[in-house]
């Protein structure tokens, strides 16, 4: 494809990119719900969207990219019922809600860093935004669309399905929904403050024992799970603006009721386009505390997991996630992993070879203009991102034919080689070299030091091989002693 495509979940095609200003796109991403360490699930969306952006960059484009942290309403159950999963948590271990919240936006934030995914332009705090939370809650009850009941406020589906489509994205239709809605229970709390089961909480009345609570023209309360993202896109991008970006899981009801608020307080759609990558599972199986298959983010940097036989680094992570196309699922396991590893090793040795390619001006039997050509049509079709890596598969391959001595280019291929790997995959897909962030020579350098460790042990000298391990883990290297050898992990 000559143009970049992407699939709207909104229309369900595939449809070629043009953004509402020339020039300049508006990205909203669902961010974390920050009351736990980031696990796999955490990581996919963050690397996918920031696939987008920088392929929107390298196009001209200038992105301003707002991923929001939820710190308050999103609440146990996912929908309007249960204690707020902030709150829980702080209680779980005797902190301030945000205490709970920095921490671990602090952790998802480390995460992100160390899996190359660039800062959002606007990290936006659910907190932060009370007053515009407030006000466009204000605006849908004037427009008769939203209901105040015993200090919480409810939007009215009945009444925007009257002049909307409550529906547009999910494809639900409301009259299945009323007859699933029926049967849940009517003693979930506030159920019998609802006109109409579907009804969803824009505000709720706080208890007086609820830590997170704040004073609205409604009383003491806080707000409701999805009108944070309707109120900080608006007030970052606009009411309308390019690209939504999500999990499938947050479609529905989270999507589906923030084009409902935004369409009721702005009377219009708030995004052009909107793009939801699919999940994750782990050994076939979907992730959850239950099966005890989750995994932190951090156990797999340092190898802490029952499921796993060694540490993966950030990029053979980032790689493996780029390996399926967003819209499929992703399964994780060991052996997909360990797969992972040696494929981005084995492209990264062919990468560092292309500076020291010999040349010919004449009779060259090679060029890459092929790849060049595939890749960035694979990127165009939907952010092909496993069709782009087996192409860059292809040009490690050349490299290593020209390097071999079989096959020739000239310099003018060389420097497409090179274009190639800055600006597609280092620059787009966001690979780098592992101790790219920790200055060049690193990893020789840890060689040399590991192998004088190696010594120390083989001569039985217990006490040096010991120091030299607790010297670098007081400097952030952890040294593991495995089957296959001693390996070693940036803390
Ligand atoms: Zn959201």
């Amino acid at each position: 494809m000559n143009t970049l495509h992407l699939y709207n979940t909104l229309n369900k095609t595939l449809e070629p990119f043009t953004s509402i200003a020339p020039k300049h796109v508006g990205i909203y991403v669902c961010g974390p719900t920050v009351y736990g360490p980031p696990h796999l699930g955490h990581v996919r969306g963050p690397i996918v969207f920031d696939v987008l952006r920088r392929y929107l960059i390298l196009q001209g484009y200038k992105v301003r990219f707002v991923r929001n942290i939820t710190d308050v309403g999103h609440l146990v159950g996912d929908a309007d019922e249960g204690e707020d999963k902030l709150a829980k948590q702080a209680k779980v271990e005797q902190l301030e809600p945000m205490e709970v919240a920095q921490t671990y936006t602090d952790a998802y934030n480390s995460v992100m860093d160390r899996i190359n995914v660039m800062k959002p332009s606007i990290e936006p705090r659910a907190t932060g935004h009370i007053i515009e939370q407030i006000e466009m809650i204000q605006t849908i009850i004037e427009k008769g669309l939203a209901y105040e009941v015993n200090g919480s406020v409810y939007f009215d589906v009945m009444a925007y399905s009257q002049q909307s489509h409550y529906g547009v994205l999910s494809g639900r239709v409301l009259e299945d929904l009323q007859a699933g809605a029926g049967n849940q229970s009517r003693s979930l709390e506030g159920q019998d403050e609802k006109r109409n089961p579907n009804d969803f909480a824009l505000w709720k009345r706080a208890s007086a024992e609820h830590i997170m609570q704040w004073s609205s023209p409604w009383g003491k309360g806080f707000p409701g799970w999805h009108i944070e993202c309707s109120a900080m896109s608006a007030r970052y991008l606009g009411e309308h603006f390019d690209i939504h970006g999500g999990g499938m899981d947050l479609l529905f009801p989270h999507h589906e009721c923030e084009i409902a608020q935004s369409t009721a307080a702005h009377d219009r759609a708030p995004a052009k386009y909107w793009i939801h990558h699919n999940m994750i599972t782990i050994n076939g199986q979907k992730m959850a505390k239950s099966l005890g298959n989750g995994i932190m983010v951090e156990q797999l940097f340092k190898g802490e997991h029952p499921l796993l036989s060694q540490a993966f680094g950030p990029m053979t992570l980032r790689f493996f996630v780029l390996q399926a196309h967003y819209r499929g699922t992703l399964d994780f396991s060991n052996d997909a992993l360990l797969a992972a590893q040696k494929g981005w090793q084995r492209m990264q040795s062919a990468f560092q070879l292309v500076s020291n390619l010999p040349t010919v001006n004449e009779g060259a039997t090679l060029d890459v203009a092929d790849v060049f050509s595939s890749i960035v049509s694979s990127l165009n079709d939907d952010l092909n991102t496993p069709q782009a890596i087996a192409s860059f598969f292809e040009l490690s391959r050349r490299i290593n034919l020209v390097n071999d001595g079989k096959e020739t280019i000239t310099a003018e291929t060389k420097t497409s080689m090179q274009q190639l790997i800055q600006d597609y995959c280092k620059g787009v897909l966001g690979l780098i070299p592992e101790d790219a962030g920790a200055g060049d020579g690193l990893s020789d350098a840890m060689d040399i030091i590991l192998s004088l460790r190696g010594q120390a042990k083989a001569d039985k000298n217990w006490a040096l091989s010991d120091q030299i391990r607790d010297a670098l883990k007081e400097k952030g290297f952890e040294i593991k002693d495995g089957k296959e050898g001693t390996t070693w992990n940036k803390l």
